[in-house]
Parts: structure tokens; sequence; C-alpha cells
């Protein structure tokens, strides 16, 4: 058994579209966590990996920062992967002929939605951005690129307005519409509400891009898929801007197990990936962060490790192989005989009752004085409570 579930999930519907495309912005909102910048060697490796993990499509950038930034993301568009590759573009023509340039698949262009943006950003009227936006996407539509159309601030943008927005869109053929929650401000309930409305007018694919700000934007988006939302957009490790985006690792392993709805990804890949964007982004994995963090398969509590030993499922929802990581059992001042008995037969070592019963006592002291037990540690502690010679 790889993994066990609620079974009182299984009392609801979940009604997901048959089709769900996840899109990575690891490498354009990604970028946008402030202080980082990846390289060029960086950003083509994040763009391979997440090509084997399976990503149908990755951001992979917004050309028109710099002309280096164009460059990179010309390369991963002409890396030849399975995955298509889009940029970021405003609602400039300049900007879609940098896209266009960089050789890649589509874009995604964007325009503020509510008040609050176009009065105290864009300074421009309602109408003014429903024509402003426009004239972009059928430009990129002319030249052959998916577009994606997106409307910041979308969850606290006017309804009726943000109708107007998408269907004018649609009337040019857009590919998608992008609800952007860009400030993390809606709830499940909130983006249920709104996805269900937009449903009745739009019939082009809705995406969701949801920010973490309260914590909840991967239920935001869930709540949006199961909605009628067809696309949803994450980042690894859940990096960018303030609180960052929903985390593709969450997301995926959120679906793949506790909804049943597996979209093939290669989800052993998942660690590895989380440690590259790590690495590029100087920026670490929390120790408790879900699915990735260095705790998530680890166990002290002698009760829990001896449960674990016998079935790893009493302590864990899914086996750590599923996402690349590896069960750890950590001793210290919760350890019980069949840890300690356990760690000494992985270290190879045999040892009689009465010596177990000495190690265990020696491995909580010697943690309870404040010296974490890692492998030369416990070697010691066996070798000085060692009652007969070897
Ligand atoms: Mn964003």
């Amino acid at each position: 058994m790889q993994y066990l579930i609620s079974p009182y999930n299984k009392e609801v519907k979940y009604d997901f579209k048959k089709d769900i495309t996840v899109y990575d912005t690891t490498l354009r909102d990604g970028e946008q966590t402030p202080g980082v910048a990846f390289s060029k060697e960086e950003k083509l490796t994040i763009a391979r990996k997440l090509d084997e993990l399976k990503i149908p499509q990755i951001e992979a950038g917004f050309p028109m920062v710099s002309t280096i930034e164009q460059d990179i993301v010309k390369a991963i568009a002409n890396e030849d992967l399975d995955a298509d590759i889009i940029c970021l573009a405003r609602t400039k023509i300049e900007d879609i002929d940098v896209a266009l340039d960089a050789d890649v698949d589509g874009i995604i262009t964007f325009m503020g939605a509510s008040d609050l943006h176009l009065e105290h950003k864009l300074h421009f009227t309602r109408e003014q951005a429903l024509n402003l936006c426009m004239r972009s996407v059928e430009y990129a539509k002319d030249h052959g690129l998916f577009v994606a159309f997106s409307a910041e601030d979308a969850t606290r943008a006017d309804l009726d307005f943000l109708k107007r927005m998408y269907k004018k869109a649609e009337g040019y053929n857009v590919d998608r519409v992008h609800i952007a929650d860009t400030v993390g401000a809606a709830t499940p309930q909130g983006i249920d509400y709104l996805v269900r409305e937009l449903k009745k007018d739009i019939k082009t694919d809705i995406a969701m891009h949801c920010h973490n700000d309260f914590g909840l934007g991967l239920s935001n988006s869930i709540a949006g898929l199961l909605a009628g939302a067809s696309a949803v957009s994450v980042t690894v490790n859940g990096i960018g801007e303030r609180a960052g985006n929903v985390s593709l690792e969450e997301l995926v392993m959120s679906l793949k197990i506790l909804y049943g709805k597996d979209l093939g990804f290669k989800t052993k890949h998942i660690k590895e990936v989380s440690e590259i964007v790590s690495k590029a982004t100087g920026l670490d994995v929390p120790y408790n962060k879900p699915i990735v963090g260095k705790n998530v398969f680890r166990h002290e509590s002698g009760i829990h490790v001896d449960a674990v030993i016998e079935e790893p499922l009493t302590y864990e929802p899914y086996v750590p192989e599923l996402v690349g990581q590896q069960r750890q059992l950590v001793l210290g001042k919760h350890s019980g005989c069949r840890a300690v008995k356990a760690k000494l037969d992985a270290c190879g070592y045999k040892v009689s009752n009465d010596e177990l019963c000495e190690i265990v006592k020696a491995v909580k002291k010697t943690r309870e004085k404040g010296t974490y037990i890692n492998d030369d540690v416990f070697k010691e502690i066996v070798k000085n409570t060692s009652l007969s010679d070897p």
C-alpha cells in the first residue's frame, strides 16, 4: 500500500474537468521573489527538470525585462522540451514582438481589472483598459501564438466589468482567461462563486493564478478547478512575490492522492526539483514544508517510530518514495528500544538485550544534554556503552 486517505473524501463527488493544465511559473512569478534572479544555466536546468516531471506548460520569463532575459527565454524555447514554453507580455505590441523573437509558443498578457489597479496603477478608465488590452491580444493571435489573457486583481474587481473584459478577450479568440487572485484576497468559497458566475457567460478555458497571502492559495486553486476552471498555476516550493504562489508539489500531490485526480506527473522527481530551486534561489525549504520539507518523513517519538517500523502508513499519509523523499528515524529523547534496535541493525551492530537497554538510556541522556544524535554520535554511544568486548 502506497497511501491511505480518509474514506470520507470519497463521500463527495469531485467534478473536475477531464483535462487540467498545470502551468508552472517558477521561472517568472517565482523569479519575482525579492532577491531572486536565476542565471541562464539555472533557468535551463529548472526548465529541463520541470519537463522531466511532465509539466505541460512552462512560463519561462518576462523577455521585455532585459536582453539577457530575452536570450534566456529564447534558449528555453529552443531546448526542444515536450512542455509548451510561454512568457509574460504586457499589452503592448513591442512586448509581443519580443516574445515572437524569443520563439515562444505563447504568451500570458495581462491588464489590471480592479478599480484599485485602474485608478492607482494604470490611471486608466475602465473603457480605456478594455480597448488597450485587446489590440495586443489580436496582434499575438494573428502571429499564431497561444494567448492567455489574465485579469490582474480579478478577485477584487467588479463582476460585471470582469465579465465584460473576459467576454471581449473571448471575442478576440484568446485561448484561455486567467483569474489572478493577485494578493490572495479570496476564500475558496468566494472563488467557487466567482468561477461559477463567469462560467455562465464565458466559454473559454479558465485558469487560476492564486497567491498565498493567507495560506489559502492551494485551497483556492482547487476550489476554482472544482467550479469549472481547467488550468492552474504553480511554482516549485511555492516561491513568488510576498507569501508566494501555490506550490507545485502540494497541488500535484493533493490532486493525485487526496482527490484521486492523477495528472500523470513523474512525482518521484519532486524532491530533486525542490532542491534545485532551493539552491538556485538561495531560499531554504522550511523543515515542515508539506511534501518536500526535511521533517515530512522523519520520526522521532518512540510511539510513532515503533508503529512506523511495523507499518509506515500509521504516521504517514503516503510513502516518501512517491515524491523522491526518504523515511528517516531520528534518535532522541523520545526514542524507545525498537527505534534504537532498528538503528543498530542498520549500522550492522549486534548487541544483547541488556546492552540495548543501556544504549537507549545513553541516547536519551545524550540528546537531553543538547547533542544531536547523528551517525557518528550514535556509534560513539554504542562504543562507550557496550557491556562486553566485541
Ligand atoms: Mn502573480
